[in-house]
């Protein structure tokens, strides 16, 4: 079984629902690694709490994949991913606007992950551009086939309008190389 570990080149993207990673995470207590859960959720001024988690965070294999949960997650209390609530938080900001192009192909590819908005909106580009069917897009996105299709319309209108507005910015032959032209530039019928 493939497991997610704080090596970036072994991360994949957590799909939606999947707790799994959760067995592996140093915080779990066993009964060979009794862990103290209240260290996870210090008050603010618990500094040797907040340093004692943040080792433990240090030493896990999940850090990130939980980092990600709970950056995904609006609910998500106490320290997660080697960070506190109040560290996270200019994260969740973040979060909304990140386009990440690795998300959006394993979505492409039938995974389910957590997408933003940026996210989504490049998924829908992608899936156009590659005939992707209206019926595909909607169990890639779990939408109904009528947004699917409602989403390709405003595609190929926001295509339309961008190409449109790069025609019209691109400049004649005649402008390029400096040139005027006039009446006889076009010729004579006669
Ligand atoms: S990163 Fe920290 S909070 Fe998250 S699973 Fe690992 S030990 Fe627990």
């Amino acid at each position: 079984m493939t497991r997610t570990t704080n090596d970036p080149a072994h991360h994949r993207h957590r799909q939606l629902g999947d707790h799994t990673w959760q067995s592996d995470a140093v915080c779990q207590s066993t009964q060979y690694n009794a862990v103290d859960p209240e260290i996870f959720f210090p008050e603010p001024d618990e500094t040797v709490k907040i340093a004692t988690a943040k080792a433990l965070c240090g030493q896990c294999p999940v850090r990130r994949t939980c980092l990600d949960a709970a950056l995904e997650s609006s609910d998500a209390y106490g320290i997660r991913g080697g960070l506190t609530e109040e560290e996270r938080r200019p994260l969740h900001e973040k979060i909304a606007h990140r386009l990440d192009h690795s998300r959006v192909n394993d979505t492409i590819a039938g995974r389910d992950v957590h997408l933003s908005k940026a996210e989504r909106r490049a998924v829908v580009h992608a899936a156009f551009r590659h005939g992707v069917s209206e019926q595909r897009l909607a169990w890639l996105l779990k939408i109904t086939e009528e947004h699917a299709q409602k989403l390709y319309r405003e595609t190929r209108r926001a295509l339309r309008n961008r190409d449109l507005n790069q025609a019209a910015k691109t400049p004649a032959p005649a402008e390029i190389s400096g040139e005027r032209l006039g009446r006889d530039d076009f010729g004579t019928a006669a």
